[in-house]
């Protein structure tokens, strides 16, 4: 299967992109480069299960850099490229927009100009078969406050953070040079990832890790922000779907069909430490008790949920796991691997790069 394709995966080193390329190297034939520039949301780590086989290359570098991509691009001759290297804390994005505006826009312009130079180079066979997959989110869509929608591929933007408004910019990107130079193009919007290797400033880590360590669990406003969530290892299996067999110039909305308030999720987590964890650390009667309601985001948006019908009924993809599955795994992941994140705590994972040692 696949045998002898190279699938060029941009934030390989990140939370979905190392499923991705795990998922990638494990289940299929082909060849992936990783190419990353290591942000502190990058960790080699995430991929060590995969990194010792031969089909496995990493380089790291910045998609603003056009020159290297091209290089890359001329050396690997890739058939696939799949864009999943950004920016992606909404957090970050509201205290600091300057990185999201340059990696989630700028790069992703640079990334396009260096595709389409290396496409334009491509026999036409190899030419008609090539995929740029640009991997975005249904932030993209804002919010659905009060009502009972759902966004589908035809929803209009309307973006509210710094974030979702550099994503949706990219997606626009995209389309153009689709539109415009005839890019074969494809655009995923995907819900809410969790699962393994998640980095811990995100809701369900964080969570999971401020309980174990008895330090409080901090909720934003009244916790009742509705959002659809989706296993990451189901998000990777929809996304080689898409890019093999997906149609070009089309959208795919992802999506778990699990709309869950932030407030239960964090029950849940509290709930299934309870059975997994009856040792509390010191003071802590119950997980419960160290949740803290805490000053609301700005502009943050109520409820986002995603109609994954078209995915569903067009190539065949349905996640794998529930709500109540994929976050007993996630759980007992976390249980099971100190080792991975005690190493993104101390900042030791990302060695001498980002200042710490
Ligand atoms: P992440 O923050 O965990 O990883 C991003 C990766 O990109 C990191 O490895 C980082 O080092 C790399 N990177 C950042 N800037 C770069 C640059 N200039 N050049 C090269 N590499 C760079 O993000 P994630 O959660 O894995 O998300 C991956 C993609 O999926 C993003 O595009 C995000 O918008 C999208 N998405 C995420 C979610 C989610 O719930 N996490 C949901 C839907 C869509």
């Amino acid at each position: 299967m696949d045998k002898g394709k190279v699938f060029f995966v941009t934030g390989g080193a990140g939370f979905i992109g190392s499923a991705l390329t795990r998922y990638l190297i494990e289940n299929t034939d082909c060849k992936v480069v990783n190419f990353d520039k290591l942000t502190y949301a990058g960790n080699l780590e995430s991929l060590s299960s995969i990194q010792s086989s031969k089909r496995y290359h990493f380089v790291k570098g910045d998609i603003c850099d056009q020159d290297k991509l091209s290089e890359l691009f001329s050396k690997y001759q890739p058939d696939y490229i799949m864009h999943l290297a950004a920016e992606s804390h909404v957090d970050r994005s509201i205290d600091g927009p300057a990185a999201f505006i340059e990696t989630n826009i700028v790069g992703t312009y640079t990334l396009l100009e260096a595709t389409r130079s290396y496409w334009n180079t491509l026999s036409d066979g190899k030419k008609q078969k090539f995929r740029f997959h640009h991997i975005s989110t249904d932030e993209v869509y804002g919010d659905l406050e009060g009502t009972d929608d759902l966004f589908t591929e035809t929803t209009s933007y309307e973006p509210s953070s710094p974030y979702s408004a550099s994503k949706a910019s990219s997606d626009h990107l995209v389309r153009a040079w689709l539109r415009t130079y005839g890019l074969p193009t494809i655009v995923t919007n995907c819900s809410n990832n969790y699962g393994p290797y998640h980095f811990p400033e995100k809701l369900i880590p964080l969570m999971i890790l401020n309980a174990l360590d008895g330090k409080s669990l901090p909720v934003y406003g009244n916790g009742m922000q509705i959002r659809d969530w989706l296993f990451v290892e189901d998000h990777a299996r929809a996304l080689y779907k898409v890019v093999t067999e997906g149609i070009v110039g089309e959208t795919y909305n992802i999506g778990g069909h699990n709309e869950k308030a932030n407030i239960d999720v964090v029950n849940i987590i509290c709930s299934l430490l309870e059975e997994l964890v009856p040792n509390k650390p010191e003071g802590v009667n119950q997980y419960l008790d160290l949740i803290t309601y805490v000053k609301d985001r700005p502009g943050h948006d109520v409820r986002y949920a995603i109609d994954a019908s078209k995915i569903e009924r067009e190539l065949g993809w349905k996640p794998e796991e529930t709500f109540e599955s994929g976050i007993r795994k996630t759980v007992e992941w976390y249980l099971d691997n100190k080792q991975w994140w005690s190493r993104v705590l101390d900042g030791s994972y990302a060695g001498e790069r980002l200042g710490v040692s």
